[in-house]
């Protein structure tokens, strides 16, 4: 079977670039320019060295490197904009029209630094969209494999609410896509970002025909969800596999909860199609996680496998966090060659991982709750 890898791009992504305050609410300006004085040491120098963690560099970096690395094997596709039938599987019409509202504008949304600029609204569209577009053109037979080069982020966006960078939950679109337009009707949702998917928690949390895996680490870290205890409710008990980690785990911890826990939960539920919430932040990097490219690469083959045993090879990798411009362009490089059939160079191991004991917990806890596909 072909190795060919589609990669979902559109210049208009770089569009988004939250910058500046939002004079409508100097409460939050206040509280944000007081966390920044006390990392800078003044008000002078936290103005001149602050950048938005989530810019447009974030997203040119990968794709200068995918550029490079992948002459062959390797097609570049434009997304389009998901529309308001799609947004509207997993966002309510009055998030989806608060967002619209803001086409033009530059604000904040919250706080917690989620903000617009006046072109972010059609790169949030964008992003949801690539997913969407990269399945269909799966479903079509053009490939077996995507990358979505995308940002704003999506995996924190709760249904109602932007949050964490995210305007729109980029991969719950897609999830909801595939059931309602494509016919995939179980869908897995991994998510190895360093922060727990709480929005796609959150939409999927009673809902039987999707399972979401993710890795993250523990709360208090943001967005201080992801508890192994929650499991989803009602139809959706038992489909959502919480592994929260220790700060400082790394590649050989990651690597134990896929093939101790995800591995195994994949085969019962037997999924028509495999999303992936591809943050990088885990990266050393990022500083809070070890992991390097090497266990990417590792978590990308495991993913492949599962999608070539289970599911005729779907599996749409999207981006989501990963603030490093080093790592960011690295890590995403080595997904996209995995994804292509690259080699898998060895492993980097940590045998004293502090992430071992927390997987064992997690894999005590939730193997023998492990539930078949519904029928
Ligand atoms: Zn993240």
């Amino acid at each position: 079977m072909s190795d060919k890898v589609l990669l979902y791009y559109d210049e208009a992504m770089l569009g988004h670039n939250p910058t500046g305050w939002d004079p409508a609410h100097p409460e939050w300006t206040a509280a944000v320019q007081a966390l920044l004085r006390a990392q800078y040491g003044s008000e002078e120098e936290a103005a001149r060295r602050w950048v938005h963690p989530e810019r447009p560099t974030r997203l040119s970096v990968v794709r200068d490197a995918l550029l490079e690395a992948t002459a062959t094997n390797a097609e570049w596709r434009h997304p389009r904009p998901a529309g308001p039938v799609e947004l509207g599987r997993v966002h309510s019409q009055e998030h989806i029209t608060l967002i619209e509202a803001l086409a033009g504008r530059a604000c904040w949304l919250d706080r917690d630094t989620t903000a617009v600029s006046p072109e972010s609204v059609q790169a949030a569209k964008l992003a949801a969209g690539s997913g969407v577009t990269a399945l269909e053109a799966i479903a079509a037979g053009d490939a077996r494999r995507a990358f979505c080069c995308v940002r704003p982020p999506g995996h924190h966006a709760l249904a109602e609410r932007a949050m964490g960078f995210c305007l729109y939950n980029n991969v719950a679109v897609t999830a909801a896509h595939a059931q309602a337009a494509l016919g995939m009707e179980r869908v897995l949702i991994i998510d190895w970002d360093l922060h727990h998917g709480n929005g796609t928690q959150d939409i999927f949390y009673p809902i039987n025909d999707v399972l979401l895996c993710d890795t993250h680490c523990s709360a208090p870290f943001y967005p201080g969800t992801g508890q192994i205890e929650q499991t989803g409710t009602g139809a959706g008990t038992n489909r959502t596999l919480n592994v929260p980690l220790p700060v400082g785990s790394g590649n050989t911890a990651l690597i134990a909860a896929f093939e101790q826990l995800f591995v195994l939960a994949a085969l019962v539920f037997e999924p028509r199609v495999i999303l992936v919430s591809a943050g990088f932040d885990c990266h050393y990097l990022d500083r809070t996680f070890t992991m390097d490219a090497t266990g990417f690469r590792h978590l990308t083959r495991i993913v492949m496998d599962l999608a070539d045993r289970l599911c005729d090879g779907r599996l749409v990798l999207m981006m989501e966090g990963g603030y490093n411009a080093e790592s960011l362009a690295g890590c995403a490089r080595a997904c996209v060659e995995t994804l292509a059939g690259g080699p898998l160079p060895g492993l980097v191991r940590q045998d004293d991982d502090p992430g071992l004991a927390a997987v064992a917990d997690a894999v005590a806890y939730h193997a023998p709750r492990l539930a078949p596909k519904p029928t």
